[in-house]
């Protein structure tokens, strides 16, 4: 890399301040373990906030997001290395960048799924949140380009394709003509009959389109799970946290989607202990898993990220937050169970992977009664399951 051959880059993520702050400690360990050798700091922490890592001792230089992918920076980071007065920090104002450069593939998993990110950056900005300042604002893939990539994945057998980013579900804000995400599923799905499956990442419910809900009626190679950004239960709440909906939207919204589309599992992301969230309004969180008929929490206990608004209101207990954090992973396990129990009996079209294992439709783990090639899709009885997973007759 540039003949960076002996330098140690360390990807930093800001999502919270404990992500910050694991960051940093992970460089005052690298150069204790390994002191001659020069530490290049990036990714969203650094972004957010380079002068913090700049002025660590043991860093030798800090690049941006967008920096991090030119050659050119590279080379640049190899010659400032070499010249103990260049200046630390090579990092851009990330919220001017127009043009989605990430490389498209995002992940790979046991050779079956692949993780594409058609859009970074984020466009809102919710109260808590420090996303948009390691990212910048929201940009997109073109059509034509997502729609080659899924192409070559397929041609190399991937049966399932994610689409991930940032927000995604502002898809295309930025591009020509502002295609929106229902026209992107839509045109892979049509220009790419062999693709089995096509999955989405998490969504904001407010922001699904029209044509998203057709192809979720009509498409069945659109898998019917959603991961909702949920957040919150309270309108209060929401409102203070700067979402965009409210809890009679999102309601309804799960409503309209299950009409369209009956076997479809929702899962979704709420924090507790936002400032100021009485126990009423929590309550309003916990009645949402039931309201919306949830079945996968991702369950956050608010931290406070310094920079934010949020951080700046009046703050709750830390037992408190951890209680409340306690009491949702909880509620949520029981829709799990419940969710799984309703399974029993019902047969699943299931992708397997490697190591014995696969993903219903709903992107419910399974076990397979017997080890199978991965990259298969079985029809298959659910028999039970063990509180996390399926258990494949
Ligand atoms: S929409 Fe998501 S990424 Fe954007 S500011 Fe809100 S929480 Fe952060």
């Amino acid at each position: 890399m540039a003949g960076l051959d002996d330098v140690v880059v360390v990807n930093t993520c800001a999502v919270t301040a404990e992500a910050a702050r694991q960051a940093r400690q992970t460089i005052r360990r690298i150069k204790r373990e390994r002191p001659d050798v020069p530490i290049v700091v990036t990714g969203c922490a650094a972004q957010a906030e380079p002068e913090q890592f700049a002025g660590m001792g043991q860093v030798d230089r800090v690049i941006g997001n967008e920096e991090k992918l030119s050659a050119s920076s590279w080379l640049q980071t190899r010659a400032a290395l070499e010249s103990s007065s260049a200046n630390k920090i090579s990092v851009g104002d990330i919220m001017v960048v127009k043009r989605h450069t990430m490389h498209a593939i995002d992940g790979i998993e046991r050779h079956t799924r692949a993780f594409m990110q058609v859009q970074n950056g984020c466009d809102h900005r919710c109260t808590f949140c420090i996303i948009p300042y390691g990212r910048g604002n929201s940009r997109s893939l073109p059509m034509n380009e997502v729609v080659a990539q899924a192409r070559r994945l397929v041609e190399r057998d991937y049966r399932e394709v994610v689409l991930t980013g940032v927000d995604i579900t502002s898809y295309g804000t930025n591009l020509p003509g502002t295609p929106r995400l229902g026209a992107l599923v839509k045109r892979i799905l049509k220009d790419i009959p062999e693709l089995a499956r096509l999955r989405l990442s998490s969504i904001d419910s407010v922001e699904a389109d029209g044509d998203l809900l057709d192809a979720l009626g009509d498409e069945p190679r659109l898998m019917p799970y959603l991961h909702l950004s949920l957040q919150a239960g309270a309108d209060l709440i929401l409102k203070r946290m700067k979402r965009r909906h409210s809890r009679s939207q999102v309601i309804a919204f799960c409503n309209q989607v299950r009409r369209l589309r009956p076997d479809v599992a929702f899962g979704a992301d709420i924090i507790a202990g936002f400032p100021t969230e009485t126990e009423d309004m929590f309550a309003g969180s916990l009645d949402l898993v039931d309201e919306c008929g949830l079945s996968q929490l991702h369950v956050f206990p608010f931290s406070p990220r310094p920079g934010t608004p949020a951080a700046r209101m009046p703050q709750l207990d830390r037992t408190i937050v951890k209680d409340r954090a306690r009491r949702l992973r909880e509620k949520g396990a029981a829709a799990l169970c419940r969710y799984l129990n309703g399974e029993i009996g019902a047969q699943r079209r299931v992708l397997t992977e490697r190591g014995g294992i696969g993903r219903t439709e709903q992107f419910t783990p399974v076990r397979l009664a017997a080890p199978v090639e991965a990259g298969a899709i079985l029809d298959l009885t659910m028999r039970g399951h063990d509180g996390r997973q399926l258990l494949a007759a």
